[in-house]
């Protein structure tokens, strides 16, 4: 059977398939049998470091758990005739799920309402009011499948779009060329990019700046998307007036001065953690692992290598 090395976790019904096709090594391992490998499993986090790929010089693919890679140094990939894969449209309802979620909480002031009732503090006086999450001018940076699918749930509460990328779709929302023009055009910006050297720290003090300080911006991308610095010192200053954030720039760090502000919303990163998406995910990844080694042919390659698919 074929060498896989595996970085990162697998669920046990990953395993179980995979085991069935491959021999299965961990990075963990202190040795692990480079030159036989030719698969790798691994996942949006963790990638693949540069001396693994460098040391394994039979590898013909790499499956990722995720829909961002930018872990993953595709181009060197591409470079050594490396197919990638990763698990894009399986979580664009989860991932927009969370980001309602992050918008409610924030506008709603739902967990401090929620830990008001768990209290007992009701008995000594109501909660104070909260703001409305209905009717709201919403900037969604990057409209690809999942900033689609929050654009579709936004519906519901019956948003104004906005968006900012770098083509102009055929969407029926307003589009801005400009980030912080859109900034200054919307009351909540949603991040939704992939991450990597085109968007870091694409959200910079002026897009706060222009945001403003009734603004609230929620982050389900990358942390490396948003100068995190500047905007603790924003929402520090009120020039910033809200933040509702599942990723950060050292995550799993969190920096104290954001732990400690009650106009923020804190999550762990869990835009798509539910069990039905990541079972979608995890069966994805192994479906393109088994699809390569019986047909040479993936279901998802990333953009940059998909030359190579087939
Ligand atoms: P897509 O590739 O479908 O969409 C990406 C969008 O971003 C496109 O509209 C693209 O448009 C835009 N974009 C890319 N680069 C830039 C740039 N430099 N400036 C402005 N816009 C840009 O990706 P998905 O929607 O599937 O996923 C998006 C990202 O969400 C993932 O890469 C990942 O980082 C993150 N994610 C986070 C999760 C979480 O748990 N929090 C879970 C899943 C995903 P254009 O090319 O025209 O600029």
């Amino acid at each position: 059977m074929p060498d896989l090395l595996q970085i990162g976790g697998i669920t046990d019904t990953m395993r179980d398939r995979l085991a069935e096709h491959f021999t299965i090594h961990k990075l963990s391992e202190s040795a692990y049998p480079a030159d036989a490998i030719t698969h790798i499993a691994t996942n949006g986090h963790d990638g693949v470091p540069a001396d693994v790929m460098a040391a394994c010089p039979n590898l013909k693919m790499v499956s990722c758990y995720g829909v961002g890679y930018d872990a993953i140094d595709t181009k060197a990939a591409a470079e050594c005739g490396i197919l990638v894969t990763h698990t894009p449209d399986v979580l664009n309802a989860e991932v927009a799920s969370t980001t309602i979620l992050l918008m409610l909480a924030s506008f709603r002031n739902f967990l401090h309402d929620e830990a008001h009732a768990r209290s007992g503090d009701w008995e000594k006086g109501g909660a104070p009011l909260s703001r409305s999450a209905d009717n709201r001018r919403v900037g969604i940076l990057g409209l690809g499948r999942i900033g689609q699918a929050i654009a579709d749930k936004l519906e519901a509460f019956n948003a104004e779009i906005h968006y900012h990328t770098r083509t102009k779709k055929d969407v029926p929302y307003t589009y801005h060329a400009s980030l912080t023009e859109m900034a200054s055009a919307v009351e909540v910006l949603i991040c939704i990019t992939p991450g990597g050297p085109s968007t870091h720290r694409i959200v910079n003090e002026e897009v706060m700046n222009a945001l403003g300080p009734e603004g609230t911006l929620i982050n389900v991308s990358r942390g490396s998307v948003v100068d995190e610095s500047a905007m603790v010192q924003a929402l520090q200053d009120g020039r910033l007036g809200y933040a509702a954030l599942d990723v950060f720039e050292a995550e799993p760090k969190i920096p104290d001065a954001l732990k400690s502000m009650s106009n923020v919303v804190l999550l762990p990163h869990v835009g798509s953690a539910t069990h039905e998406t990541r079972a979608a995910m995890g069966a994805l990844v192994v479906d393109n692992l088994i699809a390569h080694l019986t047909t040479d042919k993936v279901h998802t390659p990333v953009p940059e290598t998909a030359h190579l698919n087939g």
